[in-house]
């Protein structure tokens, strides 16, 4: 038995210091005390093939695992993290939603984010989404009123505060598709003054830089194309948009031995046999947890925020 620790970043960079402080993030110090860290406390680092070969090969793992995995494909991950683990000797794996490459978009999910960082007052933001709301309901679009959504929806997540966790799962997959494009693009353009096109350049990695990575022994996975909810979607949306994000990575994966790593840990028994049936091995959730592999399978692999161990907390000893 071998416990395996798989820690999740999404930004890693200077944020005190850079256009958007409010962003929820790792600072590109703390990462460089996180590996030390590590490196210093017993943990050895393991790369993809290592994880997979433990499950179908009985690949015998160290006794104390950790693998880091880097979600949503941003530039960060290539400017900030690929140097540092790379003189170091470390694998990270990459987790990259198609639609940013072939479609050059900024991502409802990353201009939600830029929103959020832009306005602190987030109460602020949930009064103009609900005038908003009032606006749209009934003409083009049917929703349940108000009162009825904030009953349903306004409660405090794992990280976030109520009209936060409201904002966000309206925004994400509580209303009509169009309905939120819609909604997302005017809370964009009225709070982060800055053209979606001028963020995407900024934001995102590219499909040259992905390549350079991978060619460089880091690992890239799937992570759907538009970055949906995908036990929200129907079964005919959920599996194109399986397919459409495994298409846009081409060689760099292998269609016969991929990793799937579900958009907001979003999964149900269907989308499992949908990534299953189209060549997934295995496939990371957001179940938090340390993994062992003789008791939890390739598809439920869980994983620790960084956020969980120094130099931010040690929440980790708890797991
Ligand atoms: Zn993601």
């Amino acid at each position: 038995m071998s416990k395996v620790y798989i820690i999740m970043y999404h930004y890693v960079r200077n944020i005190a210091g850079s256009r958007y402080p409010g962003i929820k993030g790792l600072e590109t110090s703390d990462f460089i005390r996180q590996l030390d860290f590590l490196e210093e406390n017993g943990f050895s680092f393991i790369r993809m093939e290592e994880l997979l070969a433990a499950y179908y090969e009985s690949y015998e793992l160290p006794e104390k695992s950790v693998m880091l995995t880097f979600d949503d494909a941003y530039s960060d991950h290539y400017t900030n993290v690929f140097p540092i683990l790379a003189e170091r000797g470390i694998q990270g794996s990459f987790f990259v939603p198609g639609e940013i490459i072939d479609r050059r978009v900024v991502l409802p999910v990353n201009k939600i984010h830029h929103i959020l960082a832009v306005e602190p007052d987030h109460n602020r933001i949930k009064e103009d989404l609900l005038k908003m709301m009032d606006h749209y309901r009934g003409r083009e679009f049917s929703f349940p009123d108000n009162d009825e959504l904030l009953l349903s929806y306004e409660k405090a997540g794992k990280f976030d505060d109520p009209e936060t966790t409201f904002i966000k799962k309206m925004l994400q997959y509580a209303l009509p598709e169009r309905l939120r494009d819609i909604l997302v693009d005017e809370l964009f353009k009225k709070t982060v003054c800055i053209s979606p096109e001028v963020l995407w350049d900024e934001l995102y990695l590219k499909d040259y830089q992905l390549r350079l990575m991978k060619k460089n022994g880091m690992y890239i996975g799937a992570h759907g194309y538009h970055h949906y909810h995908l036990k929200e979607a129907g079964k005919d949306e959920m599996r194109e948009d399986i397919i459409k994000g495994l298409d846009v990575l081409g060689d760099s994966i292998d269609r016969n031995s991929w990793v799937m790593n579900y958009p907001y840990g979003s999964y149900d028994e269907t989308v499992e046999a949908e990534v299953k049936a189209l060549g997934a091995k295995m496939a990371i959730t957001t179940l938090v947890g340390v993994n062992d592999t003789e008791t939890n399978d390739a598809f439920t692999i869980a994983r620790l925020n960084t956020n969980d161990f120094p130099p931010v907390s040690e929440k980790y000893l708890n797991y």
